[in-house]
Order: C-alpha cells, then structure tokens, then sequence
C-alpha cells in the first residue's frame, strides 16, 4: 500500500528499495532484535513496540508461511523507525511502511509522526456514510452511535493507540503477505491483485491472531474510506487504479485500497470467511510462478476458492472480466 503514497510524496520508491541498501550505515545506532531468522530493528526507547512488532511478525509468519509455500522460518527484517533514521529524512513525508523489491525488508512506518495514516483518517466521510457501518465503526472506538464525525476524527486523531495497532496489526501482516507474495511467485500482476491479497492477507492474520476487534476496526475503517471515495474518484475500477499509481492522488489511493477490502467483505458474504485463506491455498497450487496473469485468469481463482463463479458478479460489480 505504501508504494503509492511513498511515491506520490517522493518520487520512486521503487528505485529507492533497489538502489537503497540497507546496509550497516543506515542501521548505525539502532538496536536488533533476532528470533528464529526475524530481525526487528528499532531505535532506543521503542523497546514496548519493538517486542509486540515481533510478536506479531512471528505469529504473521507461522500463519502466512504454510499458506504461500514458503519456508516456515521465512527472513524478514522489520525496520521500526522515526524520521530521523530514514536516509534524506528531511525532505519526506512518509507515513507508511512498504515491502522492499526484495522481499525480506520491511520498512516500518514513521512510528513519530503518522503522517500519510493521519490524511487518510482525514478522508473519510462519516456523514455520508451509511448506518450499517458508521455504526458498528463508532461502537469499536468505544463511541455512541450518535456521536458526531468531529468526535470521531477527535478519538481517532489523539488516541494514544489506534495508529499503533493500525500498523502493527494490520499493515505488518499486509507487507509480510506482500514479502512472501514476491518470494512464491504467486500470482501479483496487475497490481490490484497484488493489492487485494495484501488487503485481504492483513484482514485474516488479523482474526487467526486473535485481534478481532481489530480486524472488524480496520475493515470497517477501509470500508468506510471506499464510500468516502466514491463521489470523489477519478477511477472507475480498481484495476486501472492499480495501473496508474503515484499519479493518482490520496483521495484515489484511499478509495482503491478501501474499495479491496469491499470487495473481500462482499465476496465473504456470498461464501464465508474461509475465501481469505483458500484464495492463497489455490494461489499457491495452481498459480506457483504465474505473477502475471490476466483479470479472468485470476477471477478464475478467486472462483474456485469461493466455491462458486465469481465472473458475473466481478464483471458488473468491479468491471472486471
Ligand atoms: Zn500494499
């Protein structure tokens, strides 16, 4: 998810993960810690977080790792940083973390300064937003149903927690997926497939792990931001979202990546919880060193995982075919 915003704020990072090593110098004055081929790097006093980071990338991991063939003891670097350690710190306004292009480095996200999650908290519009989820999203931030969007934006903006969680609960285990997606081979072109698996690989580590007040919170919290999107997009489907990228503005980027999650919500309606997981099982069978492959091709998968096709309802709803 990261990319993008990365990218619009920034320039490439793409370029930035591969001309970028993160060798020692970078990692001067940051303290590791190392389990069973993990390596969380973070700078003094983050110790509180450090811990729950790999907690959660052990539990990601052993969730995750059978589901996409790799290796159980999979190496992943989590990198838990402020600003101050980022090379050209100054000039960035990142906010998130990303998967590098290698696969085993995942950069965490300015654990000071949330910039980019903050914006996205800023889009959403829970006055229009239908009751069905406006609702319950109050009811988990421990808000009565009548309390105004102000409110909410209030608690979600000066909550001691709610970015933390965010991001160790849920975008961790989207960049892990992203990490292993790379290193199988699995199916991850075009982009909006690559995105949906990530979207949908945080939603059930996040109940695997046990965090189902979170999973419901964030899923809700990205609902919320596709139905916040949808009077404002310039994109019409999530597959030429994926396409066009850095230009295509937070307003785009937020709706794209909450519209991923929509369509998981909705395909679970149809067929159950069970789709996340058997969507990376079929991923990992049929699909082993296919990264690209075209919409039907990869709705073909997504139908056998359903149990059901899924070709008329993508095509009419999505408009992809
Ligand atoms: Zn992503």
């Amino acid at each position: 998810m990261v990319r993008w915003l990365l990218l619009a704020a920034m320039g490439a990072l793409i370029v930035m993960t591969d001309t970028l090593a993160w060798g020692e110098d970078e990692f001067e004055g940051l303290r590791a810690a190392e389990r069973d081929n993990i390596t969380v790097r973070y700078p003094d006093g983050s110790f509180g977080a450090a811990r729950q980071v790999m907690n959660v990338t052990i539990r990601t991991r052993a969730y995750l790792a059978p589901l996409f063939g790799v290796p159980e003891d999979f190496p992943i670097t989590v990198l838990w940083m402020n600003q101050q350690w980022w090379p050209k710190a100054t000039r960035m306004e990142y906010g998130f973390p990303s998967n590098s292009s290698r696969g085993e480095v995942l950069p965490a996200v300015d654990v000071d300064r949330p910039i980019g999650l903050v914006k996205l908290t800023g889009l959403l519009d829970l006055e229009a937003a239908p009751e069905e989820v406006a609702g319950p999203f109050k009811g988990l931030l421990g808000l009565y149903r009548e309390a105004t969007p102000e409110a909410v934006k209030g608690v979600l903006e000066y909550s001691p927690d709610f970015y933390l969680r965010y991001v160790i609960n849920f975008i961790l285990p989207h960049e892990i997926c992203h990490a292993m997606n790379n290193a199988a081979k699995t199916p991850r072109e075009p982009w909006w497939i690559h995105e949906f698996q990530a979207q949908m690989a945080a939603v059930i580590t996040c109940r695997e792990l046990g965090f189902e007040h979170d999973a419901k919170l964030f899923e809700l919290y990205y609902r919320l931001m596709y139905l916040g999107g949808l009077d404002r997009v310039e994109e019409t489907d999530v597959y030429t979202a994926g396409q066009k990228g850095p230009s295509m503005g937070i307003v785009n980027y937020a709706w794209y990546h909450g519209a991923l999650v929509q369509m998981l919500h909705e395909i679970e309606e149809r067929c159950g919880e069970g789709f996340g997981e058997r969507l990376l099982q079929v991923c990992r069978d049929r699909a082993a060193n296919h990264q690209q492959m075209s919409n039907a091709d990869f709705i073909a998968l997504m139908s056998e995982a359903a149990g059901q096709d899924l070709s008329g309802y993508m095509a009419e709803r999505w408009n992809l075919r």
